[in-house]
């Protein structure tokens, strides 16, 4: 991926004491290799890196610094901030009602961008919005509408038996400006594939509409294609904004530095969860600092590792294989944990581990919690997970001032915890975290 592979340039630059033009020049070549793996088009990342160089081998205090490698990232950064379109930038809502129009192909996630986009504006903004469900010819598609519009308490106008799109539009529309809506959101159609039909239709919508915001959603994971498709629909609609779905994916990272370049409309908002509240304003500046945090996966995991203590670890696993974890155990995890210090943070810089770490919720505060319900479990319970029926649970609530629910959460975690460790004991040894970070 890229983030291996910036890893690999980076880690080559910190084993040297100080950068020479040879190692800039090998460094360049691993992130041009690393963005072109990145489904960055070969054409932008020559051009990225060759400004990189510039500027590493322009600046003598590059050269004899002390931490070379820390300059280098620097530079990289502020690169990667310029290439995704340097500020943060904003959507226009000064229409009444303002409309916003939203593009893309099918499954790339406009319909649960309206209703982040609907929730977004109500609760960020204190606007009140209106859905309008322009995805006329899969029944199944309005009615997504309607529960995300339920859910969010945000209406959705639909004409029923309408196959109009064009029409929904406008009376929809109509119908904000008499009920004092401030904003619509148009969901729309998509297809598979880029078609004449799709690109009428979006055409069609898009000219009687006119709307104040034409957003393009596009799913991150696409890589390449999201370029092109990027293309394809400004062509025919002009947008004024990009929305980078998927993000809490597996994504390549490419089409986010592309699409910006490709077709010189900022990204405006990117999408990273299937929950309404997963919804950011895109900040280019901290879009390559995640790009580039990730290239310290090895320096964290080298901490992690050295923290750890590799005879407990043993004894841990010899537990795990026989299914005899117990609640000692998770506490004298939680304190490696801390010792380790930002766990979650750790954890998410791992590619592929983002998603994951969001589910377990470890800070420090769920730490304290979980130590509260365990400290008030006598020596056998703590031994014996299997014993803790309802009237020694109700024990432990009142012990630890959490309510019964909470300790019947935590429980059935630790049940499933512990079932899976077992499980990946049994399969590779992934008995403990050591083994899943290293
Ligand atoms: P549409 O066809 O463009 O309207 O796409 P939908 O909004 O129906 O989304 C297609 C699928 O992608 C659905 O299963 C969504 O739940 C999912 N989805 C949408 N946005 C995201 C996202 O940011 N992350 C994840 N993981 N899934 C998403
Ligand atoms: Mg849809």
């Amino acid at each position: 991926s890229l983030n291996d592979r910036l890893e690999g340039a980076f880690k080559n630059l910190k084993g040297h004491g100080r950068l020479s033009e040879v190692n800039i020049a090998q460094s360049v070549k691993e992130i041009r290799r690393a963005l072109v793996a990145a489904d960055v088009n070969y054409k932008i990342a020559k051009e990225f890196t060759d400004k990189v160089k510039d500027k590493a081998l322009g600046q003598e205090n590059v050269l004899n610094a002390v931490r070379p490698g820390e300059m280098m990232v620097k530079i990289v950064q502020d690169e990667l901030t310029e290439l995704m379109g340097g500020q943060a930038e904003g959507i226009n809502l000064n229409g009444k009602p303002s409309t916003i129009l939203v593009a893309g192909l099918q499954g790339s996630g406009k319909t649960t961008f309206s209703g982040k986009l609907a929730k977004f504006l109500k609760s960020k903004k204190k606007l009140s919005p209106l859905l309008i469900a322009g995805d006329v010819y899969r029944p199944a598609a309005i009615n997504q509408l309607q529960v995300i519009g339920e859910q969010i308490k945000v209406p959705v106008f639909t004409i029923e038996d309408n196959k109009d799109p064009v029409e929904i539009a406008l009376q929809g529309i109509a119908h904000a400006k008499a009920n004092n809506f401030n904003v619509v959101i148009i969901d729309t159609a998509g297809r598979l594939a880029i078609d004449e039909a799709m690109m009428n239709e979006i055409s069609n919508i898009n000219e009687a509409v006119d709307p104040n915001e034409a957003l393009f959603v596009v799913d991150a994971m696409t890589g390449q294609d999201a370029v092109n498709t990027a293309k394809a629909f400004n062509d025919v609609i002009d947008y004024d904004g990009v929305v980078l779905t998927k993000l809490d994916g597996d994504t390549r990272g490419g089409a986010a530095l592309t699409v910006k370049y490709t077709v010189g409309k900022p990204i405006k908002f990117t999408s990273a969860g299937e929950t309404m509240d997963t919804l950011d304003v895109f900040h280019p500046e901290r879009m390559a600092q995640r790009i580039l945090g990730m290239g310290d996966i090895v320096s964290f995991v080298e901490k992690a590792q050295e923290q750890y203590d590799e005879k407990e670890a043993q004894k841990l696993e010899r537990k795990i294989k026989k299914n005899k974890f117990d609640f000692n155990d998770f506490l004298s995890q939680i304190a490696q944990l801390r010792k380790m210090g930002d766990l979650k943070g750790l954890m998410s810089m791992i590619p592929g581990m983002g998603k994951m770490t969001k589910d377990l919720d470890i800070d420090d505060s769920a730490f304290n919690k979980v130590e509260a319900i365990i400290f008030s479990m006598t020596k056998h319970e703590r031994e014996n997970p299997e014993v803790l029926n309802m009237s020694r649970k109700r024990r432990i609530a009142k012990g630890c001032g959490q309510n019964l629910h909470e300790i019947n959460m935590f429980i059935k975690q630790f049940d499933q915890m512990k079932k899976m460790m077992h499980m990946m004991s049994k399969g590779k040894g992934m008995g403990n975290l050591q083994n899943m970070l290293g």
